[in-house]
């Protein structure tokens, strides 16, 4: 048999702004679709519209493409086996659920709300659980207890139905999932969940099954929180005739809070001031939550890691661009127990990417934060600022504020400094280090460094003890970027400019 092509999905719910966690389900998909030349769906799965949150698609839409994931088949990209949103698929749904019926595997069920909660009341009073299943259906109005003439009378009066499954009592159902290996469950511990509502409309479960039967999905690599539903879906399978082409199931381990106590929330993101979604999102309400990309991370520090989270390489390389993260990834290596997020190491990751940056993307990134003083001395001197103070941060954004002296003079000088390292004889020394650099004409980093040494030597000084008064003197600061390399970029003039000023102010 030649090996089947993979064709995953992602299939969220336009139900309010992509959380990370479905970021990260989303990536594994993509990353899984990619090393196997496979192809990456996104379907929108909207069955549901009283959930339905305006702009939510949109969202979804833009957050993928933030992160670089292309989508090969989709509502907006097309496919052979489109459409890819569920509500335009809504024609395909009810067809199977009546074959499931007249295949004996499900049922119409036309009991009333006040019936339903009759029964939940009687079954909770003798200490039963209050399911809808293969003990207690028999008791209620179905087209399983019903003379098939009522049935038949029924359903031509238009009375209200649903179509419920049928499940077997006291039966395994078992699946290897590819990250928790072999999984049992007892059809006893379900219940016969709805396929179609009322209103005709298919509920998730059908619909899903059924678009990934139809979109010939290889794999669904979704969530732990759909592990539970997992058997109903291999039942369905099953009774839809399908299990010979069924998708092997990967369920993802959950992302968890910074202290590993449950789910990560987008209220711990509010508490603990982090992002949990991948752009801003301004929900309907007006109310505003930051996103990964407003706070200033880079997409590439953004997947990197979120694939951390819940998957771990065979050895200890934790950078890695996308090409190499399609390389290395397997389910295999996706952890079963939760991931903890944790937002120094997210930090630490767009660290490393900005240090990983090109001058020009760098560049870009502080383009909103231009002034035209930071243009005053030419876009060269800019950048070499710019890459200077890089290792100093986490973001890009926190550049240009901590560069200030290098755009115009200080404007304040770091009081502690002064008060310990600054008097008569350390700025006699320093005065007479700079008219050295002039007088000898020392312009390059290495050059002034050398200097200092020889000056050191010759008057007898620890070299050491000029170095903070000579950066406060010229920066107002206590600390920076390698001191020489400042000196270098501000230049001779401006040096004797910055520490006539600081004589004319102590
Ligand atoms: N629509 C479901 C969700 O929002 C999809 C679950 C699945 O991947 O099967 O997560």
């Amino acid at each position: 048999m030649s090996k089947r092509e993979v064709r995953v999905r992602f299939a969220p719910s336009p139900t309010g702004p992509l959380h990370i966690g479905g970021v990260r389900t989303a990536l594994y998909n993509y990353l899984f679709a990619r090393q196997h030349n496979g192809k990456f769906l996104l379907r929108i799965e909207d069955t549901d519209q009283k959930r339905f949150v305006e702009g939510a698609e949109e969202y979804i839409n833009k957050s993928l493409a933030w992160l670089g994931m292309d989508i090969d088949e989709g509502v907006a990209e097309g496919g052979e086996y489109g459409p890819y949103k569920q509500s335009e698929r809504m024609d395909k749904y009810a067809a199977y659920a009546t074959q499931l019926v007249q295949d004996g595997y499900a049922y119409y069920a036309f009991d009333t709300p006040e019936e339903l909660n009759e029964m939940r009341a009687k079954l909770e009073a003798n200490n039963m659980s209050a399911k809808y299943d293969a003990t207690s259906r028999m008791s209620m109005r179905n087209s399983l207890t019903l003379s098939e003439d009522e049935v038949k009378e029924r359903l031509d009066r238009g009375d209200n139905y649903i179509i419920r499954i049928k499940l077997p009592r006291n039966e395994e159902i078992r699946f290897e999932d590819h990250i928790r290996g072999w999984i049992v469950f007892n059809s006893s511990q379900l219940d016969d969940k709805v396929l179609l509502k009322e209103d005709g409309l298919p509920t998730y479960h059908l619909a899903n099954i059924v678009d990934d039967h139809l979109m010939n999905i290889s794999h669904v690599i979704r969530g732990e929180e759909w592990l539970p539903s997992a058997p109903l879906h291999v039942m369905l399978y099953r009774y839809l005739g399908w299990e010979d082409t069924m998708p092997q199931f990967a369920h993802l381990p959950l992302l968890l809070k910074p202290d590993g106590k449950g789910k990560l929330s987008k209220r711990d993101g509010d508490r603990l001031g982090f992002p949990v979604f991948p752009l801003e999102w301004k929900s309907p309400e007006g109310e505003i939550s930051t996103g990964y990309r407003e706070s200033g991370y880079m997409p590439e520090a953004v997947i990197n890691m979120l694939a951390m989270l819940g998957w771990h390489p065979s050895d200890n390389q934790e950078i890695f661009n996308i090409k190499e993260l399609i390389a290395a990834f397997s389910l295999e290596r996706v952890s079963k127990s939760g991931a903890k997020f944790d937002m120094d190491k997210a930090k630490w990751y767009n660290h490393q990417f900005l240090m990983r940056a090109s001058t020009e993307d760098l560049r870009k990134m502080v383009d909103a934060q231009i002034e035209p003083k930071h243009l005053a001395k030419g876009e060269e001197y800019l950048e070499t600022v710019l890459e200077m103070l890089k290792e100093k941060v986490s973001f890009a954004s926190e550049i240009l504020p901590m560069a200030q002296y290098f755009f115009e003079n200080p404007a304040s000088y770091d009081e502690k400094v002064q008060k310990k390292k600054w008097n008569a004889e350390v700025a006699s020394h320093i005065t007479a280090y700079i008219d050295g650099l002039v007088s000898r004409e020392l312009t390059t980093a290495s050059a002034m460094e050398e200097y200092l040494s020889t000056y050191a030597e010759e008057a007898g000084i620890n070299k050491g003890s000029l170095m903070q008064p000579l950066r406060w003197a010229v920066s107002g600061q206590a600390g920076g970027p390698p001191i020489f390399e400042m000196l270098s970029l501000l230049g001779l003039p401006e040096i004797q400019n910055r520490l006539a000023l600081v004589q004319a102010k102590a």
